[in-house]
């Protein structure tokens, strides 16, 4: 991402390093009104940045909307046949093949240290010796915090790890359908994802509404129809919504529209009426939407971040992306413990499926170090 800076700047090009620092340091909402006529662009765009972690006022977004849309135009948004768990399964058998053991149902407690360097890993009774390196998944708090013993790492290095935020918590509502969904605009019947939204205008609203701990009052909702794509998905004749809510506060304190009592936090009442809330902004556009669920299934920020010890607070990112934690922000995988690598959402390039901090470091331990490379020029005595 910031390689092109690097280039620019060994390169005199200072006229093109400050007009690429500008597209960094823009928000989403103004790239699109420098760039386009008009507020087509905007609405279909703007709400991308979500998925980026970001809201339509947040700097950055001048750069990553031109990322996630050469991404999508590129290679698409897949779908993965028969269910996203499948993908796991795939992984799961790729790495058997290999003779990889996963293990899924152990908590690491420690990083095993010996002299100092990353030996392993740990938890309540097993350990699992490292042959050259631990790579660990997760929240720096977590790593620096509680994996680490306390004065391994210098102050300062606990401390950001501490002060690391989390982003907005994210919702997701499945809705299973007895028929088709009845949208009032029959192109949208095979888009297998659609974003309701009035672009920057109200995606950035209910961005602050959630950022001030307000449940919002008209959410940006992300209408997945994997099974246009994907008909294993549904019976025959049937179909399936996958909603989306990436604006929410992990603890409300309030809800913008007046109406649902948030004193409870995220109990099965606020999941109800704010789902609620959802399909109501999606029956808008889909007449007669309600009379066809049969069974909605509701995983709140509260249930996200009680499922993975990453989600931290609800948030599907594993940190805050606004741009003071991104870029030369983030995690650059090394720490200053030997052989323990840090991967992930929490660090570079961030939050996504796409696995490339794990890829990333694995090529580091897989290039031959300067002594190695030195060996391998020295050509072999006959013996
Ligand atoms: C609802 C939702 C929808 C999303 N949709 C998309 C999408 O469509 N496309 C996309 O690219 N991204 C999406 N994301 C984001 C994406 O899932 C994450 O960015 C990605 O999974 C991060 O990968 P990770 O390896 O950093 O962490 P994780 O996927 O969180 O994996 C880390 C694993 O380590 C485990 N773990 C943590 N601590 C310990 C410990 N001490 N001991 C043992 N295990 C531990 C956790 O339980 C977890 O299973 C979505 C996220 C959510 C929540």
């Amino acid at each position: 991402m910031l390689g092109p800076l690097w280039g620019l700047a060994r390169d005199g090009g200072r006229r093109e390093l400050a007009a690429y620092a500008r597209e960094v340091a823009a928000s989403g909402r103004a790239w699109l009104r420098t760039h386009f006529r008009g507020p087509e662009v905007d609405h279909i765009w703007a709400p991308w940045l979500l998925h980026a972690g970001l809201a339509p006022d947040s700097a950055s977004g001048g750069v990553m909307l031109p990322v996630l849309a050469a991404t999508l135009h590129a290679a698409g948004l897949p779908v993965v046949v028969g269910g996203a768990g499948n993908f796991v399964t795939a992984w799961e058998r790729l790495l058997a093949e290999r003779g990889v053991t996963v293990h899924t149902d152990r908590r690491v407690e420690r990083v095993v240290l010996r002299d100092g360097v990353a030996a392993g890993v740990a938890g309540d009774g097993w350990s699992i010796a490292a042959e050259r390196a631990v790579l660990a998944s997760v929240a720096p708090a977590a790593l620096y915090g509680s994996l680490l013993p306390p004065g391994t790492v210098p102050a300062a290095v606990a401390d950001e790890a501490a002060r690391f935020r989390p982003g907005r918590a994210a919702m997701q509502v499945h809705v299973a359908l007895s028929g088709p969904v009845p949208w009032r605009d029959p192109a949208l019947a095979g888009v297998p994802l659609v974003h309701l939204s009035d672009g920057s205008a109200s995606t950035a609203i209910a961005c602050a509404e959630a950022e001030a701990g307000l449940l919002p009052r008209r959410p940006t909702v992300v209408v997945g129809q994997q099974h246009v794509l994907d008909p294993t998905r549904v019976p025959a004749g049937a179909a399936a919504l996958w909603l989306q809510l990436q604006e929410l506060p992990f603890a409300p304190v309030g809800d913008a529209a007046g109406e649902l009592d948030v004193a409870r936090g995220w109990d099965a009442g606020l999941a109800r009426g704010y789902a609620d809330r959802v399909l109501d902004r999606v029956a808008a556009h889909a007449p007669g939407l309600r009379d066809l669920v049969v069974g909605t299934d509701v995983i709140t920020p509260a249930d996200l971040a009680a499922y993975n010890p990453n989600a931290i607070a609800g948030d599907p990112y594993g940190g805050s992306a606004e741009l003071d934690q991104n870029f030369l922000w983030r995690s650059n995988h090394t720490t200053p413990v030997p052989r323990l690598w840090h991967i992930g959402a929490s660090t570079h390039p961030g939050p996504g499926l796409g696995g490339a901090s794990g890829h990333l470091v694995a090529r580091r331990l897989l290039t031959p170090t300067m002594p190695e490379r030195l060996r391998r020029m020295i050509p072999a005595r006959p013996r």
